[in-house]
């Protein structure tokens, strides 16, 4: 029977688990955040956590740890070869996906760098349904291209369609029949699409990629990092599985991918990463790239303590009860957020709230980083720690002129498990303040731009003293409050 539904009224979520530990937290004073968001160049990234109230930033690393996987963590064994530890993630991960091989590697961002590195020569072609920001830079830095073949409505903010992350099939053939297969590294598909607001992919969908992959020989890399807030809205929105278990529908994706790829950062609530594969060939061609970039083929650049805490996590991860978390309070957020007029991606998606800046801020042009101009007043009106996701999370073209992205959105990452319902409301209320006075606020400049994955790093400055008037207001409706 599914579980999938823990409301009660209209649409508050029901937390199955208890707080056992907890992290005391402080709000800083408005004048403090004004100082800090300066001195972090207005990038998000650079901020210090202890100016930060939510940190939304991201939702790597950071998701709550159940009591049985601190347990695991005691038993950990640090033997550098042949740990039973790595024994015990392996048959964990064959287990859940049924793939004969694991390659351990130290986070996502590492496996993307070994798949680039064995598969991606220079002129190669990777179709994907939506790229992500280190699965970019890696395939580019190979001499790799990446075409997004995603569906129309995709790239809609405003929407019903449940799989917004699907590949549109017809462009995958056609791009193939272009180039030709073997200019064709391999197909990626991205669960739980990150950069479009966590937007699931149906198992229909990938079940006709599949046809086509076999139509030309061609490999489907599952890049499983998201792959919980997937499993969750397939299990809810798809009819065919509504009467499977999560474990089947894990193992139905798996038996349609010819790599797997994860970063345990997200899905494990853990730190590491691997890839899984049933073929010889595949595990054969990274299996010597692995001691020479991650670690021994036991670690992998991975703590043993993570690495068992990663197969408790896997195992949480088949059940309905710890994967509806993230989804449903991010639904109870992009709700309530809605009725206060406020632009959301919609449907809600995993891994956040995602904010539609371009409405939000219509008035801040896309040259001045309008996602990234309401990321840095989000945290000075409230201490919420989002991440730009949009022309700032791109980079320049070989001119140097702007790649101006998609969206702009503003992402309010939901850990898994670690923000109360009050907390979630504080960032609501807040964020309808700001958007009652959003004309307040302006744009971003850059001050010191990096040339690679320059968000992480870049300084900017605001274009005017808007910041300066937005605490004038702030002060004005909140009096001292904080
Ligand atoms: C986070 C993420 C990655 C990269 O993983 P890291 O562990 O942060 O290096 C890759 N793909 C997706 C979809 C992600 O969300």
């Amino acid at each position: 029977m599914s579980n999938v539904k823990f409301y009660y009224g209209e649409n508050v979520p029901l937390e199955m688990h208890k707080v056992r530990i907890v992290q005391k937290l402080d709000l800083v004073p408005i004048d403090r955040r004004l100082e800090a968001i300066t001195e972090a160049g207005n990038n998000t990234f650079l901020l210090k956590n202890r100016d930060v109230y939510l940190d939304m930033l991201t939702d790597s690393g950071v998701n709550a740890m159940s009591d049985k996987q601190m347990a695991a963590m005691m038993e950990a064994d640090d033997s550098y070869a042949g740990s039973e530890t790595f024994t015990k993630l392996e048959s964990k991960l064959h287990d859940i996906f049924g793939k004969k091989y694991f390659l351990p590697a130290h986070q996502g961002r590492a496996c993307e760098h070994l798949l680039a590195k064995v598969f991606v020569k220079e002129g190669s072609i990777v179709p994907m349904n939506y790229h992500f920001t280190t699965t970019k830079a890696h395939i580019v830095l190979a001499g790799g291209v990446v075409e997004e073949i995603f569906i129309d409505e995709a790239l809609q903010v405003d929407s019903e369609n449940p799989f917004k992350g699907n590949m549109d099939i017809d462009k995958l053939r056609s791009l193939i029949n272009t180039h030709g297969p073997e200019k064709i590294a391999f197909v990626r598909l991205e669960a739980g699409t990150n950069l479009i607001g966590g937007q699931p992919f149906s198992l229909e969908n990938m079940g006709e990629v599949r046809k086509v992959c076999d139509e030309f020989g061609l490999m489907i890399v599952l890049d499983a990092s998201l792959l919980a807030d997937n499993l969750y809205f397939l299990k809810k929105r798809e009819p065919k599985c509504k009467e499977m278990s999560i474990r089947e529908i894990t193992r139905e994706m798996a038996d349609l991918s010819d790599i797997i790829y994860f970063s345990a950062r997200k899905i494990g609530c853990a730190r590491g990463g691997g890839i899984c594969t049933d073929s010889t060939d595949v595990y054969m061609k990274l299996r010597e790239l692995i001691p020479l970039y991650e670690g021994f083929l036991t670690y992998g650049g991975m703590s043993v303590r993570e690495m068992e805490a990663m197969a408790v996590g896997l195992e949480e991860t088949m059940d309905e009860n710890m994967i509806n978390q993230g989804p449903q309070f991010i639904a109870f957020m992009v709700d309530e957020l809605r009725k206060k007029g406020v632009p959301v991606v919609t449907p809600a998606g995993g891994l956040g709230c995602h904010i539609n800046a371009m409405q939000f801020l219509s008035h801040v042009p896309q040259t001045q980083y309008t996602a990234g101009a309401l990321a840095s007043a989000v945290y000075l009106i409230s201490g919420v720690r989002g991440m730009e996701r949009g022309t700032l999370s791109e980079q320049r073209d070989e001119d140097g002129n702007e790649t101006l992205a998609h969206m702009e959105l503003l992402r309010l990452a939901m850990p898994r498990r670690v923000f109360t319902l009050s907390q979630v409301k504080y960032a609501v209320d807040r964020i309808a303040w700001l958007y009652e006075n959003r004309d307040l606020v302006g744009g971003l400049n850059f001050v010191d731009e990096p040339q690679i994955l320059r968000f992480f790093f870049g300084k900017l400055e605001p274009v005017s003293d808007w910041q300066v008037k937005l605490v004038e207001k702030f002060k004005a409706d909140f009096g001292d409050s904080l």
